[in-house]
């Protein structure tokens, strides 16, 4: 039985690190230190799967150790082989991360165009852009309308009272709001808090767009009018928010779930019912478990 852990392993360091083509792009130093720190963390733990397999002692190739020795195998030695239990390949591993690394890189991005964009006319009165945060690979990604005055003070989107309530809906749900992703129409506040014009919305869009095939996610919740509008605009008029919500719709092949703004809740409390009913069916259409309603006036 022969293994060249320490060797595959090398050739990974050095294929993440060296570009294979002009067209690829460069790894910055920080992704450059945390791959190095996974690669020694799956490293690691081939070692120990190596170990589970019955093997006690690692080759040492020459390449690794010194440039005069001939290029061998040193030794490997065996022990009573004990069978295998879900070894985790290493090389998937790292693509996993890899990925992950380059999800980060591309919202980063996307934000910092955001931050900087000029298209229409909302951004004249803005303190700043408000581009969405959460998780980079979210199970559902919650869309609003706008930034408000407490989101464009913060740079944050849904910090203000619809926030709040939105925060309540996400937890009630058995998430955190790290776990999920949210976003809005359109990254920039509308003076008095103005529903967004179509234009702003279109002109908007794309961020949205390029937002959601990074974050892939699993399940899609437009909060709202807005949301509902600017992201699959109505095929005729007269389709509003109420009539579509609580009825599966679908963005890019993504399951969409059309709701109530949080802030319409704040005002209409009773409306809190159907909320809940189109957020168990987002639930279930995920595979979990949809806790009880909540008790009236919570
Ligand atoms: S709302 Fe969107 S399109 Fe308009 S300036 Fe802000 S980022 Fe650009």
């Amino acid at each position: 039985m022969t293994s060249e852990p320490t060797r595959s392993h090398a050739k990974s360091v050095a294929s993440a690190f060296v570009p294979r083509d002009a067209g690829q792009r460069a790894i910055t130093r920080p992704e450059a230190k945390r791959l190095l720190s996974c690669l020694v963390d799956d490293l690691a733990r081939h070692v120990d799967n190596l170990h589970e397999e019955g093997v006690t002692e690692v080759a040492c190739a020459s390449e690794f150790s010194s440039a005069s020795q001939p290029k061998s195998i040193t030794s490997v030695k065996v022990v009573q082989p004990q069978p295998k239990q879900n070894i985790e390949h290493p090389t998937s591993n790292t693509e996993h991360r890899m990925e992950e690394i380059d999800a980060g890189a591309k919202l980063k991005a996307i934000a910092q165009t955001v931050a900087a964009c000029k298209k229409c006319g909302l951004h004249a009165k803005r303190r700043q852009a408000v581009p969405g945060q959460g998780n980079m690979h979210p199970d559902i990604l919650f869309i609003g309308e706008g930034p408000g005055e407490d989101e464009d003070k913060q740079g944050l989107a849904f910090v203000g009272r619809a926030g709040q309530m939105l925060t309540r809906l996400i937890t009630r749900m058995g998430y955190t709001r790290d776990e999920v992703f949210i976003a809005n129409i359109v990254k920039c506040r509308p003076p008095n808090n103005r529903k967004p014009l179509p234009a702003e919305m279109n002109m908007c869009r794309p961020y949205l767009e390029q937002q959601i095939a990074v974050l892939k996610p699993k399940v899609i919740v437009l909060l709202g009018a807005s949301a509902f509008e600017g992201l699959i605009p109505p095929k005729a008029p007269g389709i509003t928010i109420s009539k579509v919500r609580g009825k599966w719709l679908e963005y890019q092949g993504i399951p969409t779930m059309p709701t109530f703004h949080p802030s319409y809740l704040l005002r209409n409390q009773s409306a809190m019912w159907d909320v809940w009913n189109d957020m168990q069916l987002v639930l279930t259409r995920l595979g979990r478990t949809p806790p009880p309603a909540p008790a009236k006036g919570k």
